[in-house]
C-alpha cells in the first residue's frame, strides 16, 4: 500500500486548463458555428473540431457538421496515430489529396472520404486539439484551403481559450464562495461534535467522496483517532466497506473506534500527520479487492497538527480537488485552534464557577471605578443582597463609606478605599459594619489581579462577627479581671507605703528590706495589670483616644523626668532633641506619654552604663510617594528613642511589635512581659501612625514613630 502513497508537491497544483467532461454548450456552439462557416467556405461536407482531453492522449470531437437533427457523436482517436497524431507531432497543417494512397489516414466514420485537411489548434505553443475537413472527391484542397482552414482555427483557439478561462472562473468563483460560507460556517461552531459535521458536510458541497473521516491528533500518546465519519455510499462497492455494510445509507456516524499510532507507515493519515502534507492513495487492486483513492490532508494551525482529514472513493482525486481539501482544511485547522482553546477556557471557567459557587467565603471581582464585576452566592449572603444586585455598584458603596465621616471612626474602611484607588493589595483587614441595620465585623482582603487590557480586583469578605464577638468577650472579661486586680493592688501598694515611712511603727532592717522587695514586686505586678489592661481595652473596642492640642516637648518632658532618676541610677546619659517652637499636636498626651515611657524604659533597661538614650522629635515632609494626595497636610512628626545598648538582631526586629514577644535570651536578666511595645505600636496607629526600628547588635536601638497630628 505504501508503494502508491505519493507526496503532493505545490507544483502540483498549476491550474489545468484541460477540461472535457464538463466543457461549457456556449463553447461548444461556438466551436459548431464555426465548423458550419468552415463547411460553407470550402465547401465541404464533412469538418469537425476535436480537443485534447485530460489525459492528454485523446482527442475528442466536440463539434461537426452533420445533417439536421443528427446528434453529435464524440469520436475518440489516441493522439499518437493517424493525420491527428501527425499534426500534434509536426504542429502544422496536412493535406492528403488522395487518403487511399496515404497510410496515415484511418477512416473512422461511415462516411467515404477522398481528400483530407487538418490544421493544428496551437494555444501559446501547446498542441490542444485539430480542426479538420474532408471531401468524398480526391485532390479537393489547395493551399489556399491550408490557409483559410488555418484562420478559423485561430478563431477556434481564441473561443476555446476565452471559453476556458471563463469557466474556471466561474468554477473558481463558486468554489471560493463554497468556502467562504464553509469558513463562516466552521469558524462559528465551538462545540466539536457540530465543527466536525460542518466540516465533513460542507466538503460534500466541494468534493465528491464516498467516505470521509475526522481524526484528531493526541500530542500525548502521538496518536491519531477518529471523531467523526460521514459515509454517502451505496456500500457494495468495496471489501473495505464490509464491516460498514449495516450502515449501508446512512449518511453520517460518529463513533470514536479507530486509532493509530503517528509512526503507522502504512496509513497516510499517519503519513499526513507526520509529514504535516497532504498525502494521495491511488485506487487499484489488493487481490480479490479493490482498493480506494485516499486524501489525507493534515490540519495544521501556526505549525501545531490539530488532526486530519480522510477522504476515500472509487475515482482518483485530480490535483484541482486536492487543492480544495487543502484548503478547506487549513480552514479546519484554524476552527479546531478555536474549538481547543474554547473548551481550555471553558474548562477553566468551569473550575473557577464550581470554585466561586462553593466557596464559603463571600468572593467578588471589581473592574473600573472599583464597581461590582462579579459576585459569588457567599458575596450575596455576607451583605444580605442577592448578587446580582450589587454587579454595577462601587464597593464603597456597599460598604457604606462616606469620606466625610470621621477618619478615626473608620480608618479600616479608608485603608480599603486606598486600596482599591491605587490597586494595591490590602492583605486582610477587619472592619465593622452595619449591615441591614445590624452591626456585623467583616474579615476583607484585596488582591489585584493585572492583565494586559485591564486591572481587575478580587475581594474576599467573610463575616467574622462571631469570632470578634467571641475574642471581645474575652477581651471584656480579661479587661474586667485585670480592674478587679488594679484595687486590692492599689490598697496593698498603699499600706506597703504607710508601713515603710513607719506609720505602723519602728522597722528594723530587715522588715525595712523585706518590705522595700515586696513594694519592688507589687509595682512590677502593677505595670503588669496596667498593660494587660490596655491592651485587653483595645481589644474590646473600649479603647478611645482622648485627643487634644497638646504640646509635644512638654509630653516627653514629663516622660524623660519619669525615668531621669533610673538613668542616673544605671550611669547612663538622656539626652532630649527637641525645637522650642515645635507646632502643636491634636493628639492624646497621656497616651503618647506612654509610648515614651515603654520605649525609653527599653531603651534604659538594654543599655549598659556609660550608654546613652536620646530623645528626639522633629517635623518631615511625608514620603512623596506614600502621600496620599487627598491628605491636606503633607508634613508628619517624627518621634524617635535611640539608645547606645545591645541592639537587637534582624530575624526578631519584624516581631518584637507582637504581643509577649520576647527576643530569646535578648532580655538578659532583665524582667519584661513582651506587652511594651505592642502598646507602642497600638497607641501609635489609633494616631493613624505607624512605628518602626532600626537595630544594629552591640551598637544600639532607633525607634521612630510618625505621626500625622500635626495642626496646620
Ligand atoms: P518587654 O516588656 O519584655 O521588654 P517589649 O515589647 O517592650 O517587651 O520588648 C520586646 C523585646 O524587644 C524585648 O524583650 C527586647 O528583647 C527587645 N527590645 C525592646 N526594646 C529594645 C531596645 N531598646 N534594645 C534592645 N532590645 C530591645
Amino acid at each position: 500500500m505504501t508503494a502508491n502513497i505519493s507526496f503532493i508537491h505545490d507544483r502540483q497544483f498549476v491550474n489545468n486548463t484541460t477540461l472535457i467532461e464538463g466543457e461549457s454548450q456556449e463553447l461548444v456552439d461556438v466551436l459548431q458555428k464555426i465548423v458550419q462557416n468552415a463547411g460553407a467556405l470550402l465547401d465541404v461536407q464533412n469538418c469537425s473540431v476535436a480537443l485534447l482531453d485530460a489525459t492528454q492522449t485523446t482527442l475528442v470531437t466536440l463539434a461537426a457538421l452533420q445533417k439536421q437533427g443528427q446528434r453529435l457523436r464524440q469520436t475518440r482517436f489516441q493522439l499518437n496515430e493517424g493525420v491527428a497524431g501527425w499534426v500534434a507531432e509536426h504542429r502544422e497543417a496536412l493535406i492528403i489529396n488522395n487518403v487511399s494512397l496515404d497510410q496515415r489516414f484511418k477512416r473512422l466514420g461511415r462516411t467515404p472520404v477522398g481528400s483530407i485537411i487538418c490544421v493544428p489548434l496551437i494555444d501559446k505553443n501547446s498542441f490542444i486539439g485539430t480542426l479538420t475537413a474532408s471531401s468524398q472527391e480526391i485532390d479537393a484542397f489547395d493551399e489556399k484551403k491550408v490557409r483559410m482552414l488555418s484562420i478559423f482555427a485561430e478563431q477556434a483557439v481564441l473561443a476555446i481559450t476565452n471559453a476556458r478561462r471563463a469557466e474556471i472562473s466561474q468554477r473558481q468563483a463558486n468554489q471560493l464562495e463554497t468556502l467562504m460560507h464553509l469558513s463562516r460556517s466552521i469558524t462559528t461552531s465551538l462545540e466539536p461534535d457540530i465543527l466536525y459535521r460542518t466540516i465533513l458536510s460542507e466538503l460534500r458541497r466541494l468534493v465528491p467522496y464516498d467516505l470521509s473521516v475526522v481524526y484528531l491528533y493526541r500530542e500525548g500518546a502521538q496518536e491519531l483517532y477518529s471523531v467523526a465519519e460521514w459515509y454517502s455510499i451505496p456500500v457494495d462497492v468495496s471489501t473495505e466497506y464490509e464491516e460498514n455494510k449495516r450502515d449501508s445509507g446512512v449518511k453520517s456516524a460518529y463513533v470514536q473506534r479507530e486509532s493509530f499510532s503517528l509512526y503507522d507507515t502504512h496509513s497516510v493519515v499517519a503519513l499526513a500527520a507526520a509529514h504535516r502534507h497532504p498525502m494521495l492513495h491511488a485506487p487499484g487492486q489488493n487481490g480479490q479487492d479493490v482498493t480506494l483513492a485516499e486524501l489525507a490532508t493534515p490540519f495544521v494551525s501556526k505549525g501545531l497538527l490539530y488532526g486530519v482529514l480522510l477522504l476515500k472513493r472509487k475515482q482518483p482525486f485530480d490535483s484541482e480537488e486536492l487543492r480544495l481539501v487543502r484548503n478547506l482544511s487549513t480552514l479546519a485547522a484554524a476552527a479546531l485552534e478555536n474549538v481547543a482553546l474554547f473548551q481550555e477556557m471553558r474548562t477553566d471557567q468551569e473550575q473557577l464557577h464550581a470554585i466561586l459557587t462553593s466557596s464559603s467565603d463571600g468572593i467578588a471581582l471589581l473592574g473600573v471605578n472599583a464597581c461590582f464585576v462579579e459576585v459569588n452566592a457567599a458575596f450575596g449572603q455576607v451583605f444580605g443582597v442577592e448578587p446580582q444586585q450589587v454587579i454595577g455598584m462601587e464597593c464603597m458603596e456597599l460598604l457604606g463609606y462616606a469620606e466625610e465621616e470621621e477618619a478615626d471612626y473608620c480608618r479600616e474602611l479608608c485603608m480599603v478605599q486606598q486600596a482599591l484607588n491605587k490597586e494595591e493589595a490590602l492583605p486582610y483587614i477587619e472592619v465593622d459594619l452595619q449591615i441591614q441595620g445590624v452591626p456585623r465585623s467583616l474579615g476583607l482582603s484585596i488582591t489585584p489581579i493585572v492583565s494586559p487590557e485591564k486591572t481587575l480586583s478580587l475581594l474576599v469578605a467573610r463575616d467574622v462577627t462571631s469570632i470578634r464577638d467571641a475574642a471581645r468577650m474575652k477581651a471584656n472579661f480579661l479587661s474586667m479581671i485585670t480592674h478587679e486586680l488594679r484595687s486590692p493592688l492599689n490598697a496593698i501598694n498603699g499600706y506597703l507605703d504607710l508601713t515603710l515611712e513607719g506609720i505602723g511603727g519602728e522597722l528594723n532592717e530587715q522588715q525595712r528590706e523585706f518590705m522595700q522587695r515586696a513594694r519592688a514586686g507589687s509595682e512590677h505586678l502593677y505595670a503588669l495589670i496596667e498593660d494587660l489592661l490596655l491592651a485587653s481595652r483595645a481589644d474590646s473596642g473600649q479603647l478611645r483616644l482622648s485627643r487634644e492640642i497638646i504640646h509635644l516637648q512638654d509630653v516627653i518632658a514629663n516622660a524623660v523626668e519619669e525615668l531621669e532618676l533610673n538613668a542616673r541610677d544605671q550611669g547612663i546619659t538622656m539626652v532630649v532633641e527637641i525645637a522650642k517652637d515645635f507646632p502643636r499636636l491634636y493628639a492624646d498626651a497621656v497616651r503618647l506619654q506612654q509610648v515614651l515611657r515603654n520605649l525609653i524604659s527599653n531603651a534604659l533597661r538594654f543599655t549598659e552604663q556609660g550608654g546613652q538614650v536620646t530623645v528626639s522629635a522633629w517635623v518631615e515632609d511625608r514620603d512623596a510617594l506614600t502621600m496620599d494626595s487627598s491628605d491636606e497636610d503633607t508634613r508628619v512628626i517624627k518621634l524617635q528613642v535611640s539608645d547606645t545598648g545591645i541592639g537587637i538582631v534582624p530575624e526578631h526586629q519584624e516581631r518584637i511589635f507582637e504581643r509577649f514577644y520576647q527576643v530569646p535570651d535578648g532580655s538578659n536578666g532583665r524582667s519584661g512581659q513582651g506587652l511594651g511595645l505592642a502598646i507602642v505600636k497600638m497607641i501609635i496607629e489609633l494616631h493613624n501612625g505607624s512605628v518602626t526600628v532600626e537595630s544594629t547588635p552591640g551598637r544600639g536601638s532607633t525607634f521612630t514613630c510618625t505621626l500625622p497630628c500635626l495642626l496646620s
